[in-house]
């Protein structure tokens, strides 16, 4: 089996977030980068994949320089291929980033169409569910999104959705598209050997031609901060007064 997984660079969970005085960007200066749990999970269903059926793992994504890293951490944990698309100084909205990756895909089926291509359920920053389903309907596969089970058929995959009273089974041809949420499978730490493979591995690059998206910036903005104030209760008076006041007593 073929298969390929997105993956999108994006500032460390719990990281401060400090929008440039522009409204238009983030400092990144001092952030950690890392890759949504939902996408986590999607390389590491891939790799079982494979090692259950044969085949491999190609990475992708678009990204600045900085994104091999997070391709080359999924080399560590079993992607064979990884591939760049260089985000330059474009402005990427959501339909010109699928435009890009649809793109790339077309360049890197040349050999042989991908049977799965796995995208995270959304991504862990601006989170707006849409470049897998772009890609998809560019591409013309079908696609379900919020997938928690994966099983290869013969030509067809399975695919298990999680509802609040049970599940939703979906039977779709390969090849197909699958949005994977997170909680699918336990993602493996890299082993030394992993590690070694991610250093000498070769990152491909995929020139994105002029992509117009539909959407333009505002601006970006800080929510504001939350004061959160602790009172500490030194005696029972004080705590008797507190409970009064919260109607407790
Ligand atoms: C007007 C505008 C300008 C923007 N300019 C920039 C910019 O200059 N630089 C910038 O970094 N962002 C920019 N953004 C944000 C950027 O468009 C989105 O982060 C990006 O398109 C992905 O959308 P999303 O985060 O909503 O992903 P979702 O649709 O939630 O992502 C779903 C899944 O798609 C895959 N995916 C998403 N993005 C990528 C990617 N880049 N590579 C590979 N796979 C991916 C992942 O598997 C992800 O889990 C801009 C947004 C707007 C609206």
């Amino acid at each position: 089996m073929r298969i390929l997984v997105c993956i999108k660079r994006v500032p460390a969970p719990g990281a401060r977030i400090v929008v440039e005085p522009d409204g238009q960007t983030i400092d990144t200066a001092n952030l950690g980068f890392t890759i949504s749990p939902h996408e986590e999970c999607a390389v590491e269903a891939a790799v079982q994949l494979v090692e259950q059926h044969g085949g491999n793992v190609t990475v992708m994504t678009l990204g600045p320089e900085g994104a091999e890293e997070q391709l080359r951490h999924a080399v560590s944990v079993g992607a064979t291929d990884a591939i760049l698309i260089p985000a330059g100084e474009r402005d990427w909205d959501p339909q010109a980033t699928a435009r890009a990756l649809t793109d790339a895909i077309g360049d890197a089926e040349s050999d042989g169409a991908f049977d799965l291509i796995l995208f995270g359920n959304e991504s862990a920053d601006s989170g707006g569910y849409q470049v897998g389903v772009r890609v998809s309907r560019a591409l013309g596969r079908p696609m379900v999104n919020g997938i928690k089970g994966i099983e290869i058929g013969k030509g067809v995959v399975t695919l298990r959705r999680e509802t609040d009273g049970g599940s939703e089974l979906y039977e779709l041809p390969l090849p197909a598209v699958v949005g994977v949420k997170e909680g699918i499978t336990l993602p493996r730490y890299p082993t030394l050997r992993g590690r070694l493979a991610s250093k000498k591995a070769d990152v491909r690059t995929f020139e994105a031609g002029e992509q117009p998206g539909g959407q333009s910036m505002v601006a970006l903005a800080n929510p504001p901060e939350q004061v959160k104030q602790t009172v500490m209760l030194t005696d029972a008076a004080a705590a008797v007064d507190v409970m009064e006041e919260l109607g407790l007593l």
